[in-house]
């Protein structure tokens, strides 16, 4: 990039590819060349810890968890996402009741992610736990190498920011897609969500018995399937598309002992989703 003289003004500009650009032009931005996404953390695994499918339920479900965790923790390298769950539920359904605009209901949300993720944490303390701010991910490497698990909210930090859904008021960005960019943003080895169910099914298995397992799909493929309801949040498949650090994630059921510990080494357990585009 050298410096140019402007010819008018004699002012001094450096000159540079986007130089004069609106950066919104279709196929300027399709010309461009860009390097590949640097891998920042290629080692580091990122798991989420589901709010209602895993932590609401208490000792019984999330201490085995734990278990297997830190019983990995001296060869896989971790970060822990938490999500919010049923406590995010109940106070979202009060500020929908009080009118609170999507950005205050963000805020909401991450508090209660932000009291999951110290939990976890103060669980996992003996191991290594140790919550941190989601600002802190660009240090993760000084806290691995010491043998810690950071463990962090879940929620994206978009809050007052966050963007009107295209239903309701309920914020589309919630702490699946706040994982699912964590990996993205690091170039993480695995993208690991645990829940409380086997994977992806065409319903609700809880809700209808008669459904059928999705061990592995496409980003896109499941968008024009347009389920009625599903395992993950949508925002995650339509950033699946663009993604640049990683490929393809894994929603497993953590409550089957093994699971975690397998999919850690990268087999298949529960439902993969994949890039397709
Ligand atoms: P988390 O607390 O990890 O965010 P959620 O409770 O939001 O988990 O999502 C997991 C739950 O999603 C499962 O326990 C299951 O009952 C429900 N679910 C809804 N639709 C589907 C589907 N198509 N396939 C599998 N599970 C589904
Ligand atoms: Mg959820």
């Amino acid at each position: 990039m050298g410096l140019i003289r402007d010819k008018e003004s004699k002012r001094l500009h450096i000159e540079s590819k986007l130089m004069g650009e609106s950066l919104v032009s279709h196929s300027f931005l399709d010309s461009l060349e860009i390097r590949d996404q640097f891998k920042i953390f290629p080692e580091v695994n990122v798991m989420k810890i589901g709010g209602q499918s895993i932590t609401d339920r208490g000792g019984s479900t999330l201490l085995p968890i734990i278990k297997e965790i830190a019983e990995n923790s001296e060869r896989e390298k971790m970060v822990i996402l938490a999500g919010g769950g049923t406590r995010s539920r109940h106070v979202y359904s009060i500020a929908l009741e009080l009118g609170m605009p999507t950005g205050v209901i963000a805020e909401l949300g991450s508090s209660i992610s932000t009291q999951n993720a110290l939990m976890i944490s103060t669980l996992l303390g003996p191991y290594g736990g140790i919550q941190v701010e989601q600002d802190d991910i660009i240090k993760l490497a000084l806290y691995i190498r010491q043998g810690c698990i950071p463990v962090m909210e879940g929620m994206p930090p978009y809050g007052f920011w966050e963007k009107p859904p295209k239903e309701g008021r309920i914020p589309s960005n919630r702490t699946d897609i706040g994982t699912f960019l964590a990996a993205d943003l690091i170039g993480a080895k695995n993208c690991i969500y645990i829940k409380d169910v086997d994977g992806l099914y065409t319903h609700d298995p809880k809700k209808d018995p008669n459904v059928d397992f999705i061990p592995k799909v496409g980003a896109k493929e499941l968008l024009d399937m347009d389920l009625d309801d599903m395992i993950i949040e949508r925002a995650v498949l339509e950033s699946m598309l663009y993604a640049q650090g990683i490929d393809k994630l894994q929603i497993i059921n953590g409550t089957k002992y093994g699971n975690i510990t397998r999919a850690l080494r990268g087999e298949h357990v529960g439902t993969i989703i994949y890039k397709d585009v």
